[in-house]
């Protein structure tokens, strides 16, 4: 019986090293799955550390892209941690937040200075502490084709703000991405409930993945989003069957 069974499995194992084809196919049953990247920006951790048991019990990872790493205490960076242990991306937002084509073009810093100042000295620091970002997101979402190119030498993507009234520029397939356009969530977005479904639904529809961005979680602040309207977008995309990716996921 093992006798006839050995070459067929060989040459099964065979087939899918050869045809790239039957890897995509294997991967396509789990990955190619309408979902949910629910990101979240800057260096709120305190605040973000309060909503672990939300996150946990709606079984939701999130992606946290990081600034002003520099500045964390030891606590924050504790918590930051154990974020990542509980399963969430640690993701990067440069070191001071500032508007990354203004530096450049306005201030007259060379793109070195910018890399190095913004980018790699702070993706070092993080390193050292046991955090290895692969994803980026702009502040203020300020970018161009050439920065796109810098860092994704750094990044398998990178993230920037759905200004427009397409939302469907904020759907996104769920592989392979490098550059996203996360639409805001937060209460400084002026996005009613009903506009957020829609795009919950036009994800489902089209099989992408909606990325959503927002600051801090249920302080009520124009950059905060309530947990109301997180318990909501958990519950309809639940009902719908999707899944809830991190970006790095979805990325390249
Ligand atoms: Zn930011």
């Amino acid at each position: 019986m093992l006798t006839k069974i050995g070459p067929l499995l060989l040459l099964s194992i065979m087939i899918c090293i050869f045809f790239p084809g039957c890897k995509k196919f294997q991967k396509e049953g789990y990955m190619t799955h309408a979902g949910i990247a629910l990101t979240f920006d800057d260096d709120r951790v305190d605040n973000w550390y309060n909503y672990l048991e939300f996150f946990d019990t709606a079984q939701v990872k999130a992606t946290f892209y990081i600034c002003k790493y520099n500045r964390f205490t030891a606590d924050q960076k504790n918590k930051l941690a154990i974020l990542q242990q509980h399963g969430h991306e640690i993701a990067y937002h440069t070191t001071n937040h500032y508007n990354m084509m203004d530096y450049v073009y306005k201030y007259h810093h060379t793109t070195d200075e910018l890399m190095k100042n913004e980018v790699t000295d702070g993706l070092k620091m993080m390193n050292r502490d046991g955090f290895y970002p692969t994803t980026f997101a702009y502040p203020y979402g300020a970018h161009n084709a050439v920065y796109d190119k810098m860092l994704m030498r750094y990044f398998k993507s990178v993230r920037a703000l759905n200004g427009t009234n397409d939302l469907t520029k904020s759907l996104a397939p769920t592989e392979n991405n490098d550059l996203l356009f996360g639409l805001g969530i937060d209460k400084s977005s002026k996005r009613s409930d009903a506009v957020v479904a829609h795009v919950i639904k036009s994800a489902f529809e089209n099989n992408n993945c909606a990325v959503f961005v927002s600051h801090d979680i249920n302080t009520g602040g124009k950059l905060s989003v309530s947990l109301d309207r997180l318990q909501k977008i958990v519950a309809y995309s639940k009902e719908l069957g999707m899944k809830f990716y991190s970006v790095s996921e979805i990325s390249n």
